[in-house]
């Protein structure tokens, strides 16, 4: 695969897509995540909703960080950049036996709507992967826009016997393979927010990854990067709102920025293959617009016309629930195809028009979000003043135009 992705990261992003997920059902991502960053001896411990914080060892050392007056270099205003991504996907948990090879379902967060009858889905278990069935009999939620209950056909009864508690299994819309790749596209079951939960990974072993036997580093980490990958972000970023719950942020005597690293559904101007989008707001708020004039700079500078910018309203994402809890956030977010398995854009394993379908990104843009994130954590950005020089611009406007002013 020809790309700016090194080698290695391009394994992980596989191995990442590979993991079953759900809200709630995170374990498998969460033990890759963890692997991962132990091999590149990357600091790291689980909150107490069970999200990955990436960057610090404890809580006591996340508050370190966060009373430490000023970044290093010891500048006052460099922000703590706080980036976060999801490890679920919509999909499903048991709820009862009906008989020995028929599982009842409910469905968390968005899913196809039409064509829904007899497609194929996984199930997995905190064990792995488990079995395939199909759908039948799903009841939609009230507003429509989503299963609510269904009934699983599963292939064998052997499942039954093993899992005497149904909500032990979860599971989503199954294709050909968890994850496979067409020219640029990467086609998955699950790129929503895989594709974040994998970038934050990558960059959290960029900046402190050491080689194997390398010594674990001491004291605080000095680039001003944290990680936070959280859990249930389709059913209203539940792990989102535990962790902002805690209160650590109201520690902090440095100024903080939360990126939000999302995958988007495709809309006008934010089109598959055509760059990382900056984030300027989601369907209910907008952003840090003091933040997202950095953002824009750094983009046009980093990307020239390979990035893309628009108020991503197809949802909702992780930079809402921090800007309602007071706290200055912004996002980026790759452009997604088939958002939650629906045939929006069609193509391989589509179930027709509205029905399952794979999730699908490219590779360039997964790349060029990376080369953002890289970017706006260099040192010495005008975080404090990113008005300044057009300030300057409107000034010199003024000057000019006050002869015409006096004219009338
Ligand atoms: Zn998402």
């Amino acid at each position: 695969m020809k790309s700016a992705l090194k080698k290695e990261n391009w394994s992980l992003l596989l191995e990442i897509l590979s993991q079953p997920t759900a809200p709630y059902r995170e374990g498998h991502v969460v033990t890759l995540v963890e692997r991962t960053l132990n091999k590149a001896s990357v600091p790291f411990f689980r909150d107490p909703i069970g999200n990955l914080v990436i960057g610090a060892r404890s809580s006591a050392e996340l508050l370190k960080l966060l009373r430490r007056a000023g970044g290093q270099p010891r500048d006052p205003d460099e922000p703590l950049r706080i980036f976060m991504a999801h490890m679920d996907h919509p999909g499903f948990h048991g709820t009862r036996w009906v008989n020995k090879d028929t599982l009842e379902i409910k469905w968390h967060g968005g899913s196809p709507v039409e064509y829904l009858e007899g497609y194929p889905v996984w199930l997995g278990s905190a064990q792995g992967w488990e079995d395939k069935g199909t759908i039948f009999s799903a009841r939609l939620m009230k507003h429509k826009r989503a299963i609510d209950t269904a009934r699983i056909k599963l292939s064998s009864p052997s499942l039954h016997s093993r899992f005497k508690n149904p909500s032990a299994l979860f599971g989503g819309f199954s294709f050909r393979k968890p994850v496979w790749q067409e020219g640029k596209l990467i086609y998955t079951k699950a790129a929503d927010d895989l594709v974040g939960t994998f970038a934050i990974v990558s960059l959290a072993c960029e900046i402190f990854g050491r080689k194997t036997g390398a010594k674990p580093r001491k004291g605080l980490p000095t680039v001003p990067f944290v990680g936070i990958l959280t859990r249930a972000e389709e059913t209203g970023f539940i792990g989102a709102i535990g962790h902002l719950q805690l209160g650590w942020y109201a520690h902090a005597r440095r100024p903080l920025l939360f990126v939000s690293l999302e995958t988007s559904r495709q809309l006008p101007g934010a089109q598959i293959g055509k760059g990382p989008i900056v984030r300027l707001g989601d369907r209910f708020t907008v952003f840090s617009a003091n933040a997202l004039r950095v953002l824009l700079d750094v983009a046009e500078k980093t990307l020239p016309k390979k990035y893309q910018a628009r108020v991503m309203d197809g949802g909702a994402c992780e930079a809402t629930a921090a800007t309602v809890y007071g706290l200055p956030a912004v996002g980026f977010s790759i452009p997604l195809g088939n958002y939650h398995n629906q045939a929006f854009e069609g193509g391989p394993d589509c179930g027709g028009p509205m029905g399952p379908a794979p999730e699908f990104v490219h590779q360039d843009d997964v790349a060029g979000m990376l080369a953002l994130c890289r970017a706006i954590l260099k040192p010495k950005l005008s975080w404090a003043n990113p008005f300044e020089n057009r300030r300057k611009n409107f000034k010199k406007s003024f000057v000019k135009a006050r002869k015409l002013l006096k004219s009338g």
